[in-house]
């Protein structure tokens, strides 16, 4: 088979209730743009009925195709091995659950076909989340631009069109613990938004929990940003002045009771110590997931491939 034009990425993890829909959706919307396309899923260690929905649906349309892992390895490794997997000429990565409508693929190959290589998906609105998903996602998307000195765009998923290009340069950002969006945008290249109001799920529900969402947020720090180590020292500084003062003002007036204040002084240099280690071990646990280099995923069996490595 030739290689199409646009691959198409989704990730899919416990969305036996989208899935389908999600097929005919993008089916629908991939057959107007009339350029030739490829459907990559990709099976993200899911213990409900998705692979064998996904399976039904590769049986009957081999532009679908299907990444199966051998477990659940996480959004941002299922977004890289479906684009390590594409051979289209620009690659879209797009969520099952229909909160990224489809119907925005054509204006973003519209872009790509003016000369963008990057079109990334802003969020106007976004509709039926709750109140403090939206607020999170507001402070960390602030925060991180506040953080790093790579420009990443705020409100902006992983909801994006990339040139093939772009995609061959991923690759060459073999990081473990992975913030895909972040990584495009260090790469550089020329990009452009493409507006649109995120829509409520359409079954289901996130499966983003608090925990996942929080290892997402310090993923994108840590791999961004320096600050919080500096963060470190600062917190540091700010101890031995506060004890100098004290000191000095416990010298002088000689008032404070000299057992509880060094009670209490031990107590806080003694938080201190600990947040700043706790941020060089973040680092520290970063670094050892590099030093590991193991694989960033592993593959159970791909269907409908050319090279048929099923
Ligand atoms: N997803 C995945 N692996 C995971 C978690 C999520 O492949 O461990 C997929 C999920 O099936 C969906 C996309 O990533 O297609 C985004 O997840 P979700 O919609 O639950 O996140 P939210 O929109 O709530 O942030
Ligand atoms: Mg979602």
């Amino acid at each position: 088979m030739s290689k199409p034009t646009l691959s198409v990425v989704v990730p899919v993890y416990n969305e036996e209730e989208v899935i389908n829909e999600s097929y005919k959706r993008l089916t629908k919307v991939l057959e107007g743009i009339g350029e030739t396309y490829e459907l990559i899923f990709v099976n993200d260690g899911s213990r409900d009925k998705t692979l064998k929905l996904a399976l039904d649906i590769c049986a009957n349309d081999k532009r679908v195709k299907l990444i199966d892992f051998a477990r659940n390895f996480g959004h941002q490794l299922a977004i890289t091995a479906g684009m390590d997997a594409s051979t289209g000429k620009a690659i879209v990565v797009i969520d099952a659950d229909l909160q990224d409508p489809p119907e925005v693929i054509p204006r973003m190959v519209k872009k790509w076909r003016e000369g963008y290589e990057i079109v990334y998906g802003k969020r106007l609105k976004r509709e039926g989340e709750s109140a403090f998903k939206k607020f999170t996602a507001k402070v960390f998307y602030r925060f991180l631009d506040k953080m790093t000195d790579v420009d990443i765009p705020v409100d902006t998923g992983d909801f994006r069109l990339i040139d093939r290009k772009v995609c061959e340069a991923l690759k060459l950002v073999p990081e473990h613990n992975r913030y895909v969006r972040g990584i495009v945008s260090w790469l550089g290249y020329k990009s452009c938004p493409v507006e649109f109001e995120r829509q409520k799920r359409f079954a289901g529900t996130t499966k983003y929990p608090l925990k996942k969402m929080i290892r997402f947020a310090t993923d994108a720090i840590m791999s961004f940003s320096y600050k919080p180590l500096k963060l470190a020292t600062l917190l540091g500084g700010i101890t031995v002045v506060v004890s100098l003062f004290l000191l000095l003002f416990y010298g002088i007036f000689g008032q404070l009771n000299p057992v509880t204040s060094l009670m209490i002084l031990g107590i806080f240099i003694a938080g201190l110590l600990f947040i700043c280690l706790g941020i060089a071990g973040e680092y520290i646990a970063r670094i050892c997931d590099e030093v590991r280099n193991r694989p960033l995923y592993l593959i159970r069996r791909m269907y409908n491939f050319d090279s048929d490595k099923d």
